[in-house]
């Protein structure tokens, strides 16, 4: 999985190994020089390190 900004910079998200009780991989940023993320109440940014540009990601309801 790659995360790209619109600035060309990009990094990867790579798995873990690591998997919660219900089977999901956890995964991290390959590179986080590159990109940072915060996670809120509903939602997970994404900033890319090079122009500043922020990414958010929503949640629009919970799996379970
Ligand atoms: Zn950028």
């Amino acid at each position: 999985m790659v995360l790209e900004c619109e600035c060309g910079n990009r990094t990867g998200l790579f798995a873990t190994g690591d998997r919660d009780e219900h089977g999901r991989e956890f995964i991290e940023l390959e590179d986080d020089d590159r990109f940072s993320y915060e996670i809120g109440g509903d939602s997970i940014v994404f900033r890319c390190a090079f122009c500043g540009y922020r990414y958010r990601l929503k949640q629009f309801s919970p799996f379970e």
